[in-house]
């Protein structure tokens, strides 16, 4: 660098435009052969973040091409800059609190690696490998530039003349000879919501179940009934007080709908919202059986995309985001993907602890030669059990709170399962009135949709 250059640093900090934006700025690299589909699905992820209300901005490599980058041709040298500006450009947008979408072949590992170095200090830099084989690229040939290529019109081409180096470890790979444009933007959407979202949810059941576990551990505790009946303890209102304040010291802007917190009803009138039970199973806590969670989830236009479920007493942490799978974290550290069992006989059903029901028994009597067993247990426990294969359904005739369900819904339906009212209707959520009255069921598979068998 010149010597006479002082470069100065900004006086407005990460995090007063991160209060501004509400949002997690990043870097979202999509990097792949021509054709591959980098700008199609870039293109579609920037469009859908951008009407789910985040600051969302694409640059395109042919695009910076015919401006900032017009003075480059395609030679290893000018390629490398061509990069090493895109960078730069990334990194200033990022740097003003945007999630910027960069889509450029970027075909060597030097380059992109020189990327995340500039890049990943400020915030994150996520590598998106978008593949397909060569050949389908070049069936696809957009801009027919592959045909030229054979034709030697066009040198140094990529996958052709020039070799492209692929990523070895990724943070998200997209097959697009396999998956759709809209498979692959919704696994982008998720890996967003994942980084956004799950830090600050994660936090949150964390703390509230260190504040469960304090009173967990005492010899007595004060059990109070509310208005309708149920029980509330300390614990229950410590959990919430700790989840509401960190959930709005992260995002100021979400309304909250928690279980122990009164409902102004300003959630109506924003397409997030987020739904907390601070600790469903208040029963199983009170008798000390250790089934109790909690839950938070994130609702979008009505449907859970984001979902934490905590125990406390095993310190298992189920997640998910809508489209990116669902998983479970041990207390040990160990990660595992979960998915829905395939049977489709030998069936195993879960069943609330302390909600029994005649329409419940009734099902099970008429359909018990397909069912190899029940099992009992209570809060969103049950639904965690079907997603991770364990069991296959859960029935609930009763009613149920929205907090009951949201986050355990998103990881059921993250793991493969399908969640319905027990008329067949999907489930909404943030709604004027938080009460689902008609029930709900989880399977694990279409096939064994009993309840509504036609
Ligand atoms: P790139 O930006 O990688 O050069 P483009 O996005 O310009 O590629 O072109 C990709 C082409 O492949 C488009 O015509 C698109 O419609 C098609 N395509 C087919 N399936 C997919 C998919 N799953 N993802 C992205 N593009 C796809």
């Amino acid at each position: 660098m010149n010597e006479n250059i002082y470069p100065r640093a900004s006086s407005v900090t990460p995090e007063q435009r991160r209060a501004l934006t509400g949002q997690r700025a990043m870097v979202l690299w999509f990097t792949g052969l021509s054709g591959s589909g980098k700008t199609t699905v870039a293109a579609e992820v920037e469009a859908r973040l951008v009407v789910m209300g985040f600051s969302a901005y694409m640059l395109d490599g042919d695009n910076m091409r015919t401006g900032l980058n017009s003075d480059l041709s395609f030679s290893p040298a000018d390629r490398a800059e061509n990069i090493r500006r895109l960078t730069e450009a990334a990194y200033m947008l990022a740097d003003s609190g945007q999630i910027v979408l960069v889509s450029a072949i970027s075909p060597t590992k030097a380059s992109r690696d020189t990327a995340r170095r500039r890049i990943s200090p400020r915030c994150d830099f996520v590598e998106i490998y978008v593949s397909a084989p060569v050949e389908i690229c070049e069936q696809r040939d957009v801009k027919g530039l592959y045909k030229k290529a054979r034709a030697g019109e066009i040198s140094d081409f990529t996958g052709v003349s020039a070799p492209y180096e692929a990523p070895e470890k990724p943070e998200l790979m997209l097959d697009t000879a396999s998956q759709t444009v809209d498979e692959c933007a919704s696994a982008v959407i998720a890996e967003v919501m994942r980084r956004q979202y799950l830090p600050a949810m994660t936090e949150a059941a964390l703390c509230a179940g260190k504040e469960i576990m304090d009173v967990y551990g005492t010899d007595d505790f004060k059990v109070e009934l509310k208005a309708d009946s149920s029980p509330l303890t300390i614990a229950d209102k410590r959990a919430n007080a700790v989840i509401v304040d960190i959930l709005k010291r992260e995002f100021p802007f979400i309304p909250i709908l928690a279980e122990e917190s009164a409902d102004d009803r300003s959630r109506l009138y924003s397409k997030h919202c987020f739904i907390v039970d601070p600790l469903d199973g208040t029963k199983e806590f009170i008798k000390r059986n250790g089934e109790f969670t909690v839950n938070i989830a994130l609702a979008y236009k009505g449907v859970p995309v984001v979902g934490v479920v905590y125990v406390p007493v095993t310190g298992e942490l189920y997640s998910a985001c809508r489209g990116g799978g669902a998983y479970r974290k041990r207390s040990s550290g160990e990660v595992e993907r979960l998915h829905v069992s395939r049977r489709k006989s030998k069936l195993v059903v879960m069943r609330s602890r302390s909600h029994g029901d005649q329409r419940e028994e009734e099902l099970l009597e008429k359909y018990k030669d397909r069912i190899a067993r029940t099992v009992t247990a209570g809060s969103s426990l049950k639904g965690c059990k079907v997603a991770e294969g364990e069991a296959d359904i859960y029935i609930r005739f009763g009613p149920t709170m929205e907090w009951d369900t949201a986050a355990m819904q998103c990881i059921c339906e993250a793991a493969g399962a399908i969640l319905l009212q027990t008329d067949g209707t999907p489930l909404f959520y943030n709604m004027p009135n938080p009460l689902n009255d008609k029930g709900f069921y989880i399977v694990n598979r279409p096939e064994n949709d009993f309840i509504n068998a036609r």
